[in-house]
């Protein structure tokens, strides 16, 4: 036999190193010619066809749709033969669904992938055919273990068919034995899924190869209840959920578990039933062949002609509704405005589905009764957990009812990222039974559909139901269907007037309810005869724009800044005396592309630092005199002094000297007893640098982000601990400025907030600096010297020990809040871990105390400050508004400069979205190409379910600039159409953004229509 000839992923471009597989173009097994196109793969350019060189059949291993392959690793085979090419090995590294994973004609014959491992004697159970056009199923989940003993009437797996997802059931007795098919493996309709043997002595450990994996199959059934396929199966059993009540055992009789689990849920009198088992033993079979159906075929109206069998869908929604008839219902309507709820569902990233579910769940907290169910036998099970089944009407799979499991219990954001998770999944027909069943209450929302008024029936199991419709000039019209046996019309009345008044107050709850109610006290200044409103403790970003905004909207507010000027960290010792000096070693940088582009006579640039200084120094003056300006300008009062809690609602103040001085910050003096009486505090103080317990780091000539700007001229030697953003960029400054450093980093990744390959390339370029050396897993020993003449003593990964000399040492090693001059205490405000804990509107544990910026933890960046500084502000109000860190942003300020905002792919995944990616390297646009600025890349993430960004990251030259579209499109959730829609002019790198939206729409295109 020839040897195989081997398709490789093809090199498209000059700059391609790897492609992702699209699609497949043609089955295992089929013949190709020269020329035919097999597969389409995605380049960093484009989608392109992948066409093959000579005739064959294609044979397997085939690379998975989706996956990413090196340029020049196989991505399938020809063979000669086409049985060969059949009984390949498809499913190794193939996930594509579809044709390799169909049974070929001899699969019947073949009991199992590996004969050789199956135990003598033993007998298979088979995937069943649990429908008409059932061909195979997708093995969900193995409910016994190997070697386990089993009866008849187990269940022993469930298996995903075109329709649902179904039970196993097996009629004999025996232990579990191998091969057993793999959970999620696509088995055809027919071929064993494991055995049963009858000696455990005999059971095989072996697994079934996987014939491939789990093609997206049919919806989940809506209800419960969800009888057999076709009659003549026995196997057909419903689909059933976990945490049914079962029925009492039966009198004289014996019955399975699942049997009276089954007879349970669906209030079938189990003594009614005869057994088919050993000696009479009641199993499932039994429970669904007595059902519903019997009772009902009196009632069939005969019409002309033959009809057709109902599917499993249709057959359970059926059988629910025959089921509800047995309810005497009754319907009450009321008119409610919503606009309140959705702007506030909007500002907490919530789904307005959810914060509707949240509002009902907090109605039926008050009203139990409508939680409670009737039972036939006149009981009343009262339920305490609140289980709401939403109706969605999805696309291509009709109405389908996930349930939100303990709405009452959970917090909004908890339970958004479960509706998240069902309802992709209920997309990819991968709901659970246990996860669509046995809700306790039920809302169905056709609002959407344009619906104006209607009313539901409430599923067997719970007594009302909610429908809603769309909004008219009244409001928007919500009908309780109820169970008059249990709730009577004023029950019903009361609870819809709780209802609407949580929907239409949404401040009273919506926004504490993501912080788990960490405050009972409620939004807003609480009324007194304070000397201010609110204080706002520190003048940085943070504290300034709160302010700002509460004086804007007429509040009484004092900025208390421990000196003569606002503007914090940011403007004194951080954002803008940094990127002062960022601009310096720009221009220095620049001129070294200016050859290429024929300017010639500036490759020499010297640095004057005595003129960089000055424009520093001028900058921050002039920019914090504006500020003060500003804050007056808008009546907020400017109150000079270190401020400490005296109480719950007074600051005591240290107006004895300046500030911004580093080392008076750590140990204030006690206040010369001036004291603020206010409503509400915002507590904005910020984290100075943070330096850890090193011997030696207390000398002179050690720095931190607060003492560098004392130096007089760049040092020729510079060592700095820690490659965070700030490390990072003061060391390719002081390269450009021309200083020999070496960083050292304790941790083996630098830059943690950044997205991984992002900062992998960042480090890669930093690298290539001739004057800037990088170690990671460095551990300092000790510092010793004097300034000019210092001395550094590391160890490195290996445990080697090493020495440095230099002029001097930058701490670059993370930034701590300093709570303890604060006297937190006083005033009752919790701390955790070194940091002031704030729910999401930067409320503390006391009601009306707030806290932003650095002192909170998390992204310590001045716009997050200032972000949860006007979110405070808004919470004061009364306003709904929170802080989202999904839709945040930062930019590292290095050349090339890492930027991201919102997700990267693995937060995306951790968030329970199925997030796809796009990368584009700089390498191959024009603009970049002319500057010679082609180092780095964008990447651009979307929750390929709703097509929206959620997040773009850039290790990119003017990546501060063009941030600013990806910042729209992540805060405003753009969809990808909208994006590869908008006309972005030429030649700019925003062209980029479009580029890489219509490439994603391409692929999920290609992708959808290969999986069909
Ligand atoms: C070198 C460097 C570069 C940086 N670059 C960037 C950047 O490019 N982009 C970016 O987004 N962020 C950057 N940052 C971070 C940014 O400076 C901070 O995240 C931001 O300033 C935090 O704002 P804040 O309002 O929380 O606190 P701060 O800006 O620290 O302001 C707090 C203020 O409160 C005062 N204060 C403290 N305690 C009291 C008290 N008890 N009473 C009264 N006043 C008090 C302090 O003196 C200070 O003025 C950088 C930081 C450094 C060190």
């Amino acid at each position: 036999m020839a040897e195989p000839y081997l398709i490789r992923m093809p090199k498209l471009s000059d700059t391609m190193t790897e492609g992702r597989v699209v699609s497949w173009e043609v089955e295992p097994g089929e013949r190709v010619t020269r020329g035919t196109v097999v597969a389409t793969v995605e380049t960093d350019k484009a989608i392109m066809d992948v066409e093959v060189f000579r005739e064959g059949y294609l044979a397997g291993p085939l690379a998975a749709v989706d996956s990413m392959v090196a340029v020049g690793e196989p991505i399938g085979r020809l063979v000669d033969d086409r049985d060969e090419a059949l009984s390949a090995d498809a499913g190794a590294t193939d996930t594509t669904p579809g044709p390799e994973a169909a049974p070929s004609p001899e699969a019947e014959e073949r009991p199992a992938a590996q004969p050789q491992a199956v135990p003598r004697g033993a007998h298979p159970v088979k995937m069943p055919k649990l429908s008409d056009t059932m061909t195979e199923g997708t093995l969900v989940s193995w409910e016994k273990d190997i070697g386990e003993h089993v009866g008849r009437g187990t269940v022993i797996a469930q298996v995903e068919t075109d329709k649902a997802i179904m039970d196993v059931e097996v009629f004999r007795e025996g232990y579990l034995s191998g091969p057993i098919a793999e959970v999620d493996s696509v088995i055809p309709v027919g071929e064993p899924i494991a055995y049963l043997v009858g000696d455990a002595g005999k059971v095989s450990e072996a697994r079934r190869e996987a014939a491939g994996a789990a093609p997206p199959s049919a919806p989940p059934a809506q209800p419960a209840f969800v009888p057999s396929g076709t009659p003549k199966a026995k196997t057909k059993i419903p689909a059933m959920p976990h945490g049914a009540t079962p029925a009492p055992r039966p009198r004289g009789s014996r019955a399975t578990p699942y049997a009276r689990q089954l007879a349970g849920a669906h209030g079938i009198d189990i003594n009614s039933i005869t057994g088919s088992g050993p000696g009479g033993l009641i199993i499932a079979a039994d429970v669904v062949a007595s059902d519903v159906p019997k009772s009902t075929a009196l009632r069939v109206f005969q019409v002309p002609g033959a009809g057709r069998p109902m599917d499993a869908m249709e057959k359970a929604v059926a059988h629910s509704m025959v089921y509800s008839l047995s309810m005497p219902l009754f319907r009450v309507t009321v008119h409610i405005h919503p606009e309140g709820l959705l702007a506030a569902a909007k500002d907490a990233d919530s789904s307005l589905t959810v914060a509707l579910a949240k509002a009902a769940a907090l109605a039926i907290a008050e009203h139990p009764k409508v939680n409670s169910v009737y039972q036939h036998e006149d009981r009343i099970v009262e339920r305490s957990q609140i289980d709401i089944g939403l109706a969605v009407e999805t696309e291509g799979m009709g109405l389908v009812v996930p349930v939100l499991r303990d709405v009452g219990g959970k917090d909004l954001p908890a339970l958004n990222a479960h509706w998240r998770d069902l309802v992709n999944r209920a997309r990819l027909r991968r709901l659970k039974p246990e996860e669509y069943s046995n809700p306790t209450f039920t809302i169905s929302n056709m609002g959407m559909l344009g619906v104006s008024q209607f009313d539901a029936i409430p599923a067997p199991g719970t007594s009302a139901i909610f429908a809603i419709a769309t909004g008219g000039p009244q409001g928007m019209p919500v009908t309780i269907t109820a169970d008059h046996r249990i709730i009577n019309g004023a029950d019903a009345a009361k609870f819809l007037a709780t209802f609407k008044d949580y929907v239409e107050s949404p401040q009273r709850w919506l926004l504490g309810a993501g912080a788990a109610a960490t405050s009972s006290v409620a939004a807003g200044i609480p009324q007194g005869d304070w000397d201010y409103d609110v204080v706002v403790l520190g003048g940085g970003p943070g504290g300034e724009d709160c302010a700002r905004e509460l004086a804007q909207h007429g509040k009484r507010v004092a900025l208390i800044n421990d000196g003569p000027l606002p503007g914090g960290e940011c403007l004194w010792r951080g954002c803008i005396p940094s990127k002062t000096w960022r601009a310096g070693a720009d221009r220095m940088r620049d001129r070294r592309h200016d050859a290429r582009l024929g300017v010639l006579g500036t490759n020499a640039p010297r640095l004057d630092w005595g003129a960089l200084e000055a424009t520093r120094r001028r900058v921050l003056e002039s920019r914090g005199e504006m500020a003060l300006k500003t804050d007056k300008g808008m009546k907020v009062d400017y109150v000079q002094g270190f401020a400490r809690f005296e109480s719950e609602h007074s600051v005591l103040l240290d107006t004895s000297g300046n500030s911004n001085d580093p080392h008076r910050r750590a140990a204030p003096g006690r206040g010369d007893g001036r004291k603020l009486r206010f409503g509400a505090a915002v507590i904005a103080t910020g984290a100075p640098p943070f330096v850890p317990p090193i011997d030696g780091a207390d000398r002179a000539g050690v720095m931190t982000s607060d003492t560098v700007w004392e130096l007089d001229a760049p040092p020729k030697r510079l060592v700095i601990v820690g490659a965070g953003a700030i490390g990072l960029e003061m060391a390719q400054m002081f390269a450009d400025f021309g200083s020999e450093v070496l960083v050292l980093e304790a941790q083996q990744r630098p830059l943690a907030e950044v997205e991984a390959e992002i900062a992998r390339l960042l480090v890669g370029l930093l690298e290539t600096d001739p004057h800037l050396d990088l170690v990671t897993s460095a551990r300092v020993e000790s510092i010793s010297g004097e300034p000019d003449a210092m001395r550094v003593t590391y160890g490195d990964a290996e445990g080697q020990r090493h020495h440095f000399d230099c002029d001097r040492v930058l701490m670059a090693t993370g930034k701590r809040p300093v709570l303890d001059p604060l006297q937190l205490d006083s005033a009752g405000v919790q701390t955790d871990k070194g940091v002031i804990p704030v729910d999401p509107q930067c409320r503390t544990n006391v009601g009306h105390i707030y806290a932003v910026g650095d002192v909170i933890g998390g992204l310590m960046l001045a716009h997050t400050a200032a972000q949860q500084g006007r979110v405070a502000a808004a919470a004061l109000l009364g306003e709904p508004a929170i802080y989202d860190q999904a839709r945040d942003c930062g930019v590292i300020f290095t050349r090339p400069q890492a930027a991201f905002v919102g997700l990267s792919a693995e937060q995306a995944k951790d968030a329970g979205i199925d997030a796809v990616e796009v990368k584009v390297p700089l390498s191959i646009d024009a603009k970049a190409m002319i500057t010679g600025e082609t180092d780095g890349l964008i990447k651009m993430i979307a929750d390929k379910a709703k097509g929206r960004v959620v997040g773009v990251h850039f290790l990119a030259d003017h990546a501060d600039t063009l941030i600013g579209e990806a910042v729209m499109m992540v805060s405003a959730g753009l969809t990808l159409e909208q994006v590869a829609r908008a006309i972005h002019p030429h030649p700019t790198q925003t062209e980029l953004f479009g580029d890489m939206a219509r490439r994603l729409l391409a692929r999920l295109r290609r992708t959808a229509k290969a999986r069909k």
